[in-house]
């Protein structure tokens, strides 16, 4: 469903990503996880070209990422991407925040992107908000909204970018539970998260990513959390601070 190969970056000449190669398969869900700068968020934008890559070659079901001919509204349409702030409309209702861009980017007609962002609204839990503003609302129901409103696009991945991290803690499990539900559903995912018990509970892959933009693991869940010391020493310092 994804394939990076040997993809680098540069802000200026400070290098952002160095050589990171990742794939991922249909209906896999890869944790990403590293401190703070080590370039998570940009390796997830440069998946739907939110950030231009110098180097390498990403690819997402068969489509050329980095080749500038590629139609990008239309290969982005297909990737939904949820971030740490919501990021509603906070002038639309959340019935028009999920209609909005199936009418827009995808062409759907009106009554059918509306149907299509309901039934995505009662998946979340929150069919009975549609009439309210996002700012009437919680944070953790913000974010359901926000999950709602990239799956209304039928993407064939989700890409979260610390989906939870700006939440107040008692929100947090809410808008985990979605995405373990997502996951049991069979979505193809990447998920940037310091939820270690998320990662443990559906993730298949976690990679871990250190300041340089290096990817320094990549490895399944259970040789992750099941062989501690055999991790790279950066990844052990890591997860005594997290764990
Ligand atoms: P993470 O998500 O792991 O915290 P980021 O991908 O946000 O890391 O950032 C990686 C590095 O790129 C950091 O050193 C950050 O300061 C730098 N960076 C991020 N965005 C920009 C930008 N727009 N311009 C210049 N440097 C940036
Ligand atoms: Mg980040």
């Amino acid at each position: 469903m994804i394939e990076m190969k040997s993809v680098s970056k540069w802000y200026g000449a400070t290098q952002v990503l160095n050589d990171c190669s990742v794939k991922i398969n249909k209906g896999e869900v890869v944790v990403v996880c590293g401190p703070s700068g080590s370039g998570k968020s940009t390796l997830i934008k440069t998946i739907n070209a939110l950030e231009p890559i110098q180097k390498g070659e990403i690819w997402v079901d068969g489509i050329a990422v980095h080749d500038r001919a590629t139609n990008l509204p239309k290969m982005r349409s297909r990737v939904g991407m949820v971030f740490q702030h919501f990021e509603l409309f906070p002038h639309l209702s959340v019935a028009d925040n999920l209609t909005i861009a199936q009418v827009k980017v995808l062409g759907r007609r009106k009554d059918e992107a509306k149907k299509r962002g309901l039934q995505m609204l009662e998946r979340v839990g929150l069919i009975e908000h549609q009439h309210k503003f996002p700012g009437q609302l919680s944070g953790g129901q913000q974010q359901r909204v926000a999950i709602a409103r990239a799956l209304s696009m039928d993407p064939i991945i989700m890409l979260f970018d610390e989906p939870t991290s700006a939440l107040d803690p008692e929100m947090v499990g809410e808008v985990l539970d979605v995405m373990v539900g997502l996951a049991s559903e069979g979505m193809t995912m990447m998920v940037v998260t310091h939820e270690m018990g998320f990662a443990r509970k559906v993730s298949n892959r976690v990679i871990f990513m250190d300041v340089g933009g290096r990817i320094l693991e990549d490895t399944t869940k259970d040789e992750f959390f099941g062989n501690i010391e055999d991790r790279q020493p950066r990844t052990r310092e890591f997860l005594n601070k997290i764990l």
